[in-house]
């Protein structure tokens, strides 16, 4: 029988919440019984997807930004959802060092690390409509670790 456990989150996009995002979904993690550097992982994409939702999705200005998050099987499942300005281009923007703030010191990698960080990253937007970013990684290794060293 499959075992799903979901939990949802909607904030303000204000900078002091990108890192209650990091905190609540890790701990939302730590039932996966994840090794230090699955947390991490999960940690920095949640990070770099919640900043481009404050920085470019709504330049700074107020607007609530949504995570969701689910279990299932041995995956974890997460979507961070903001009704900002969109992204034209989506392809584009994930090309690595594509950035659109290059004034702000952004160096235009952040999709780059939730694709190397999770194990699959998809986007949807449109200009206007916002953006939506669907990661999902297996996290399974501490499990592997403890059954390696038992043997
Ligand atoms: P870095 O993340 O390295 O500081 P960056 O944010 O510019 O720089 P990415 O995170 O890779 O780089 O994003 C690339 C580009 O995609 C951004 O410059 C921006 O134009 C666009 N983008 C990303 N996320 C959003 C979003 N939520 N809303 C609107 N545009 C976005
Ligand atoms: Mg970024």
């Amino acid at each position: 029988m499959k075992t799903t456990n979901e939990m949802e989150l909607l904030f303000d996009s204000r900078s002091e919440n990108e890192g209650f995002a990091r905190v609540a979904v890790s701990a939302f993690l730590t039932q996966m019984n994840p090794t230090l550097e699955e947390v991490e992982d999960v940690r920095t994409a949640v990070s770099e997807a919640v900043t481009n939702a404050i920085i470019h999705g709504y330049e700074g200005k107020e607007g609530k930004i949504r995570i969701l998050s689910r279990i299932c099987d041995g995956v974890f499942y997460i979507e961070i959802k903001d009704d900002g300005v969109g992204i034209p281009d989506v392809a584009k923007a994930m090309e690595p060092l594509f950035t659109t703030k290059p004034d702000l010191e952004r160096s235009g990698l952040g999709f780059v690390f939730m694709q190397s960080f999770m194990d699959e990253v998809e986007v949807e937007s449109k200009s206007g409509e916002g953006t939506l970013v669907k990661m999902k990684k297996h996290i399974g290794k501490g499990q592997e670790i403890w059954t390696t060293q038992s043997l």
